[in-house]
């Protein structure tokens, strides 16, 4: 679904990315896994359209997302982005998660519902008329996980979405992010630099490394000594 082909990336002098080659398939949770500074925030901004590639190509669906500039908001609207700080606004937790259904010209009853069900889903009911910015940072993420998630994007990426929070909310996270794979079918591209969360809920693993991905596999894969 997602298509990885030959992605590099230089800031400057600095290469970042060096011809990163994969494919994450419909369906599947994909941990891209690596060390601090390996690239991976630079990857999943590729892939949200947050930037561009110095070379090579991303097809999402056999579209090269990065070529067609007029197709670049439909693009967008197939993806949910959670990044690695909980970024919510000064506002109640239903405006944080109504701000992406705005845009689409849902009416006032249908987004109140569908903002109700997605913060039931990331276990916040009851928290819409709260100010974001008064929960706890694992609260503030799952608020972020819920305006992502609202929009029914057919891929959700996450940034290191667990880096910042404490255990419990770390096995939350962990936990919707199997359960929305699971019950949505939604394809999961998330990044860490920690292998065991890796191993414990992807499918599919690359491991970035020297700017590429030095492997890609199950984790049964990855992880076992040839
Ligand atoms: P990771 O997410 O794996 O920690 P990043 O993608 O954040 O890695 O960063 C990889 C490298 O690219 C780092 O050395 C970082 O300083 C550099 N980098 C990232 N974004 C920029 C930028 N906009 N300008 C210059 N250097 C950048
Ligand atoms: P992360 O931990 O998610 O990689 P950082 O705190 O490293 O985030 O970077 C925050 C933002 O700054 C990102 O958008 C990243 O692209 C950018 N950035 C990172 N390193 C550099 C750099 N050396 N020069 C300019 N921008 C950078």
């Amino acid at each position: 679904m997602i298509e990885l082909d030959s992605v590099s990336k230089n800031f400057g002098d600095t290469t970042v990315l060096a011809g990163v080659t994969g494919q994450v398939n419909r369906g599947e949770i994909f941990a891209v896994i690596g060390p601090s500074g390996a690239g991976k925030s630079t990857l999943l901004r590729l892939i949200d359209l947050l930037d561009t590639p110095t070379e090579g190509a991303i097809r999402i669906n056999g579209l090269d997302i990065h070529a067609d500039k007029g197709r670049r908001l439909s693009i967008r609207r197939m993806m949910g982005m959670v990044f690695q700080k909980p970024a919510v606004f000064n506002t109640t937790v239903t405006e944080n998660v109504a701000v992406g259904l705005r845009f689409r010209g849902a009416g006032r009853s249908e987004i109140r519902k569908m903002v109700e069900d997605a913060l039931d889903m990331v276990g916040l009911a009851g928290y819409g008329d709260r100010k974001a910015r008064t929960l706890s940072g694992g609260e503030m993420q799952r608020v972020a996980l819920a305006r992502a998630m609202v929009i029914e994007p057919e891929v959700l990426l996450m940034d290191e979405p667990t880096a910042n929070l404490d255990p419990v909310s770390v096995a939350m996270i962990e936990d919707l992010v199997v359960r929305i794979n699971r019950d949505l079918g939604t394809t999961i591209v998330f990044s860490t630099h920690d292998m065991y969360q890796g191993q414990r809920l992807a499918h599919r693993i690359g491991v970035l490394m020297d700017g590429v991905f030095s492997q890609v596999g199950t984790p049964r894969e990855v992880f076992t000594l040839p």
